[in-house]
């Protein structure tokens, strides 16, 4: 059973009895305080509410503020909104609600039933802009990272103030990645393996088919050397969730159409993501996309995968043989894998492919790191010190390899990393398994 069987199917899902009873029409689920029992077990693990210390900066509080405004039409002050806007999305309310509240649905219900808000900082219109299309813009993102880096600007850039307002060019300029970009992935690879086991298409999303190249190319490498043709999937566009984090429901719904379309027309066997967070919001597409006749039938639940499950579950690994690795790890297990997918421990089996590899879960990962998409630029009073207890983690910990396998938590990580001075490296952990290939 993928991973698409358990989260497209409510019974199974983490989703809820709620929402099964609002699969029966096409009207948006909207919660009742009283079905809240105010236990308040959601609290104590949640980011916000653990650097805020206020009850609408965690999720019982915002429960009560999504039902003023879905059910009772009420406006909200400033102040509340700040609170929702401060929302991580990381889900951990969700698996541990009693009541199981389908928080992440009302969560964008509630932000697109918003009549007004201030505007977002030029730099967070500009980025919202640019991934909302598809592939030109974003290759050209990619080339303007790569000319940073080679002109020299990036020090410069560097520099930049990291100012706690609001306006997020200098927390950007800082995000960016150390290491030189590589091109992006071929179009199209064949095998090198003498037997031939079908094809791939690879879905690399928004901000990672620029700036996460190095780990398209080493899924590249990983699946051709073991039977598989890999294509990059056409006309794929961002997975959406960075839109709907942002209030942006139409965009978000647009994208998933095209995705939907994108998938559906490929010739490959199997499509799969490798930044967990596009695989989370691929779950919430019967919800985004509820009652919305143009989009077509999807068949995403029995073709599109994590790479990383997708590999740990494929006897046909046996056949490759990795080198061994003295080196200790630790990996940060992001909320959309812990929360969403909930194949974390796939990584572990991964892993232990690579012998003498010292592998250990980054001390706190339970909590998130504050990335929350663009929640470390637009939010930095709660992201940061987020990430520095992860930080102070890695530090603790004496790694030389911080895993994740999500790429704006690898990001905001490296950055915090960087800012205190440490040179430990963040990657995927599909990167590290393509280069211990034997
Ligand atoms: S999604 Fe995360 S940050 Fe948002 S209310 Fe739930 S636990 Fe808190
Ligand atoms: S865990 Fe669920 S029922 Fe309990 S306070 Fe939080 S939202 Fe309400």
């Amino acid at each position: 059973m993928n991973r698409f069987d358990v989260d497209l199917h409510p019974a199974t899902s983490g989703f809820t009895a709620q929402e099964d009873a609002a699969d029966q029409d096409t009207a948006p689920y909207i919660p009742d305080a009283r079905e809240c029992m105010t236990c308040g077990a959601c609290v104590s693990g949640c980011p916000t509410y653990k650097v805020r210390q206020h009850e609408n900066f965690g999720p019982r509080g915002r429960v009560r503020l999504f039902e003023r405004v879905l059910r009772r039409q009420e406006g909200l002050s400033d102040g509340e909104w700040q609170a929702l806007d401060a929302c991580t999305l990381c889900r951990a309310c969700e698996t541990i609600c009693p009541s199981k509240m389908p928080y992440a649905t009302l969560y964008r219900q509630t932000l697109e039933a918003r009549e007004s808000r201030a505007r977002e900082p030029l730099v967070i219109r500009l980025l919202l802009g640019t991934l909302a299309q598809s592939g030109a813009r974003q290759r050209a993102l990619g080339g303007l990272v790569t000319v940073i880096q080679a002109s020299g600007l990036q020090g410069l850039l560097n520099r930049l103030p990291v100012s706690t307002t609001r306006n997020g060019l200098g927390r950007m300029a800082k995000l960016l990645p150390a290491t030189r970009l590589r091109r992006p992935a071929p179009r199209f690879s064949i095998t090198s393996a003498p037997t031939r086991r079908g094809r791939i298409d690879l879905f690399t999303g928004c901000i990672a088919s620029a700036l996460d190249t190095a780990t398209h190319h080493a899924a590249v490498k990983l699946l051709t050397r073991l039977g598989y043709d890999v294509g990059l999937l056409a006309d794929q566009a961002c997975c959406g969730a960075i839109h709907a984090h942002h209030g942006q429901a139409d965009e978000a719904r647009a994208s998933a159409r095209r995705n939907i379309e994108a998938i559906a027309a490929s010739r490959a066997d199997r499509v799969l993501h490798s930044a967990s967070g596009c695989g989370a919001f691929f779950s919430e597409y019967p919800s985004l996309l509820k009652g919305d006749a143009t989009a077509a039938p999807s068949d995403m639940a029995s073709r599109v995968a994590d790479i990383i499950d997708f590999l740990a579950d494929n006897d046909a690994l046996d056949t490759l043989r990795f080198r061994p690795l003295t080196a200790r790890v630790v990996v940060h297990e992001p909320c959309s894998q812990r929360n969403v997918l909930r194949n974390q421990a796939a990584v572990y089996r991964l892993l232990d492919r690579i012998p003498g590899l010292d592998v250990t879960p980054l001390p706190g990962t339970n909590l998130c790191c504050g990335a929350g998409g663009t929640r470390m630029l637009t939010e930095p009073e709660i992201a940061r010190p987020l990430r520095d207890d992860k930080v102070d983690a890695a530090e603790a910990s004496e790694a030389d390899l911080v895993l994740s396998a999500n790429l704006t938590c690898a990001l905001h990580l490296s950055s915090g990393l960087r800012e205190r001075g440490l040179t430990t490296e963040v990657m995927h952990p599909v990167q590290l398994l393509a280069n211990q290939l034997a």
